[in-house]
């Protein structure tokens, strides 16, 4: 499932081909994602890109009168191809700008395009996101006085998208294990140290991530699951069983929310 840091790499790489370009065309082969392709989304032709925006996991298009809204759901990837090139099976969606096509593949179409001409920020599905972890609005303070009162573990409270959007599974794990915390603990007892230490840890591992997916920004951008080369290089993540690259204890894995959890019990206390 494509996660923030593919969905940031996606913006970087898909921004500067269209950021002050008119779209020529727009063609919907399939509307039937998970919510219907409205119809205004086909008749875009004509106006120009004036941003590319993320919040969350969600592409913002701002187009002037409105913005258009993409996610890439469990399977989606934005590509950019030539004019003409023929569009396969999932290609459900072509937005034509210049002499490229902005392409969206989706074999699940479990992802979204939708237009609003409201404020995106005010948009029922954006309008309940918590704060983005690589903004400034994310420090040790901000994430002690989110924690306060929560009885919830740390980890299930990092995953929950209404507190602090888009720390997936595998970013979850990595960033406890940078900060040295306990998984298991709940987030309402963790000091305001710990906090100032997760939420460095948080945007250091965002960071990686992005870094990582960054050498295929040039012409393929989005793609399924977390960056290759992140992965092989976890600290603990899919490593249970195997030595902490730091103490040499066992990396454990347990299940919270349904989700693994992978941590170090000697270095995540
Ligand atoms: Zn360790």
């Amino acid at each position: 499932m494509p996660e923030l840091p593919e969905v940031e790499v996606t913006r970087r790489g898909i921004a500067p081909h269209l950021v002050g370009r008119a779209i020529a065309a727009v063609a919907v082969r399939e509307p039937r994602l998970r919510w219907p392709v409205p119809r205004a989304v086909g008749a875009l032709a004509g106006r120009r890109v004036r941003a590319v925006r993320r919040r969350g996991k969600y592409l913002l298009l701002d187009c002037g009168d409105g913005h258009l809204i993409l996610h890439l759901g469990m399977s989606g990837s934005l590509r950019l191809v030539d004019e003409g090139s023929a569009p396969g099976k999932h290609d459900h969606l072509d937005i034509a700008i210049g002499r490229q096509v902005l392409r969206l593949r989706d074999p699940r179409r479990f992802g979204a395009v939708l237009w609003t001409t409201r404020p995106p920020e005010e948009h029922p599905l954006i309008r309940h996101l918590g704060v983005e972890p690589l903004s400034r609005a994310l420090d040790g303070r901000r994430l002690h006085a989110l924690t306060r009162g929560c009885r919830v573990r740390v980890k299930p409270f990092l995953m929950d998208a209404r507190r602090i959007v888009g720390v997936g599974n595998i970013y979850a794990s990595e960033s406890l294990y940078l900060a040295g915390i306990d998984p298991r603990r709940a987030a309402g007892r963790l000091s305001a140290a710990d906090c100032a230490r997760l939420a460095a840890a948080i945007k250091r591992t965002l960071r990686t991530a992005i870094r990582a997916g960054g050498s295929s920004l040039r012409d393929f951008v989005g793609s399924d699951g977390a960056p290759g080369y992140f992965q092989r290089r976890a600290w603990v993540y899919g490593r249970a069983g195997e030595k902490c690259r730091r103490c040499g204890t066992a990396v454990r894995k347990i299940v919270q929310g349904q989700r693994a959890t992978y941590f170090c019990p000697h270095c995540q206390r």
